[in-house]
């Protein structure tokens, strides 16, 4: 049976790391490098995993990255007050706090005290409000990175009918307005859905970001559509995504694997955003 394409998000990522990487040598020749907070509360293993990755990949394009290293105890005054410190500091030109946040913490106000010129992360309310206008100043990561993807796979995603599963803040949402920017026409599912097989089926593009492993069967897939697992899913069967690779990749033209997807992809936009933030600071 013929298999669907591999969309290499790694390659795709450190093709594109290598251009920003360029950029960032001559902007740091007429000013200084880009400069990147990153906050990470407590000791949570997967998060500090995460952050060296981030930071790792900063440091291959030329990004300074602050590591800001707070106790898990640490109260939401003390955090806001860090937050308020970063702000103020001229030097650093994106903030990243990486979530989740021990339990005791309220995220979204967090989030909400970061300057949306510094939130790389583009998860500020006032950068989601304005991200519906096309106008925020950040677009959140994981979207960017899937919409880069889906045009490096595709190319024009006008009239496309695209179905997203998921309706996050932090992915769903945000990537089904891009979606409708590019001028697709799009299907934003969840988990009170009815029947999402079926409408899924009907999608020339679909992306799943459920956190629900191989919850994505081939029964989902019309053939030839373009699969995009955004899913990271820990299980005894080790990392997996949203979609059952082994059978829909038998029946989509493209697909994204997991690892190797869209992972890379949004580290890549954490870059892209930060060196942004940086030359409409430093160059404006
Ligand atoms: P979330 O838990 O905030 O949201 C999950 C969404 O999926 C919700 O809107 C929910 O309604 C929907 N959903 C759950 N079960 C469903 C079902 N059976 N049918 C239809 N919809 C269903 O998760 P999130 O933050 O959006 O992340 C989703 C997944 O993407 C997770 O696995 C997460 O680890 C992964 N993720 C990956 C990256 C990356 O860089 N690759 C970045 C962010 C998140």
């Amino acid at each position: 049976m013929a298999q669907a394409k591999v969309i290499d998000g790694k390659a795709l990522a450190t093709q594109l790391n290598a251009a920003l990487q360029e950029k960032i040598t001559a902007f740091t020749a007429q000013q200084r490098a880009p400069r990147l907070a990153v906050v990470l509360v407590g000791d949570d293993y997967a998060s500090g995993v995460y952050v060296q990755r981030k930071r790792n990949a900063c440091a291959v394009v030329g990004i300074d990255s602050v590591d800001v290293r707070l106790p898990h105890a640490v109260t939401q005054a003390k955090l806001a007050a860090q937050i308020a410190e970063l702000n103020a500091e001229p030097s650093i030109d994106g903030i990243l706090v990486q979530l989740p946040l021990p339990p005791h913490l309220v995220a979204s106000e967090i989030i909400a005290l970061i300057n949306i010129a510094k939130d790389v992360d583009g998860l500020h309310p006032l950068n989601q409000g304005l991200l519906n206008r096309g106008a925020a100043q950040h677009v959140p990561c994981t979207p960017l990175g899937v919409m880069r993807l889906l045009q490096h796979a595709v190319g024009s995603l006008a009239g496309k009918l695209a179905a997203v599963i998921g309706r996050s803040v932090l992915v769903g949402q945000p990537l089904s307005r891009l979606l409708l920017h590019a001028d697709a026409s799009v299907i934003n599912m969840h988990s009170k859905t009815p029947n999402p097989s079926q409408l899924a089926r009907q999608a020339d593009i679909l992306v799943a970001a459920t956190g629900v492993p191989r919850l994505v069967t081939a029964a989902w897939v019309k053939r030839g559509a373009v699969v995009i697992d955004v899913g990271i899913n820990r299980t005894e069967a080790g990392l997996v995504g949203d979609v059952d690779y082994e059978a829909v990749c038998h029946v989509a033209a493209q697909i994204t694997p997991v690892p190797g997807g869209v992972g890379p992809m949004t580290i890549a936009m954490l870059l892209h955003n930060t060196y942004n933030a940086a030359r409409r600071k430093l160059q404006p």
